[in-house]
């Protein structure tokens, strides 16, 4: 009985989702620094817990920044081997798989092979392994010497996504990092990220409508202009085709859902700079869940 109502009640649930976040993304984007013109940097490092995220977060930013002549480096700290389960491919196979649609996804983001770096930690257990994240992205960033960071937010509870926005940040303030770093959002698009949706007790519910709406009225925020560029940006996105597509056939194989993906094909991308005092404190431990 539970269960019917709560199935006939998700399609109400999904509209005051996507409304409650359209409401937020207005109020960031009207706060927001408008920092398309002046978007420049000789060589950027852009950093993705996952293949796809460098693509969602920060895609168009990183074509504009490749126009004007920056040497743009991406890294994926995980193999991508645990998104999918599956019968008819591997774990192995599927960390080669997606490695390829990485290369191929930057290549049309403009960013060549050479200059897309992976890591050593399986996807869902960056957590557990913060020691290998931190030697891969400290040894990144000696070489690289970037003068723009782009980097996954640690506010969305998603456990590879804080753990490599933390270590970012933890490089930020030991100055290995001297760059401003831009935080992209990714699971800020999810109820979850704010609340626990399968315990709908009055607190929860009390999170759910005050820590979004507090976020979007204190982060600092700054906005790049997507216009002429998504169209790059969706093929971009559709090389992680194993992230888009479902490749066996397999009622299990899940794809990313397209009302989410709208979130990321708005008129701009947008990150929230890290401030100065937070760059020097040292990053605070985050509670995030595997997904
Ligand atoms: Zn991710």
């Amino acid at each position: 009985m539970l269960r019917r109502i709560r199935s006939r009640l998700r399609p109400l649930f999904s509209r005051l989702e996507a409304f409650g976040f359209a409401c937020i993304r207005r109020i960031l984007y009207c706060r927001a620094r408008d920092v398309t013109a002046s978007l420049s940097a000789k060589r950027v490092l852009v950093v993705a817990p996952h293949q796809d995220d460098e693509t969602l977060g920060a895609g168009v930013a990183v074509m504009r920044l490749v126009e004007q002549g920056a040497e743009v480096h991406i890294t994926v700290v995980t193999d991508g081997r645990n998104s999918h389960t599956s019968a008819k491919i591997t774990k192995d196979q599927l960390a080669e798989l997606r490695r390829q649609e990485m290369i191929d996804a930057c290549g049309l983001l403009g960013v060549p092979p050479e200059r897309v770096h992976f890591g050593p930690c399986e996807d869902r257990y960056v957590g557990d392994h913060r020691d290998k994240a931190y030697t891969h992205l400290r040894s990144l960033a000696e070489k690289v010497k970037p003068d723009l960071v782009i980097s996954p937010s640690p506010l969305d509870r998603h456990y590879d996504h804080v753990a490599v926005g933390e270590t970012i940040r933890r490089l930020a303030a030991e100055g290995v990092i001297n760059a401003p770093v831009y935080e992209y959002p990714v699971w800020f698009y999810s109820v979850r990220t704010w609340t626990n949706p399968d315990r709908l007790s009055p607190k929860n519910i009390f999170h759910l409508f005050w820590k979004p709406a507090r976020a979007a009225f204190t982060l600092p925020v700054v906005v790049v202009r997507t216009s002429g560029y998504l169209d790059r940006k969706r093929k971009a996105l559709e090389a992680h085709r194993s992230q888009m597509f479902n490749l066996t056939g397999e009622p299990t194989w899940l794809t990313l859902p397209e009302d989410w993906l709208t979130n990321f094909f708005r008129a701009y991308e947008m990150f929230f700079p890290l401030p100065e005092a937070q760059r020097r404190a040292a990053a605070p431990r985050t509670e995030a869940a595997h997904a």
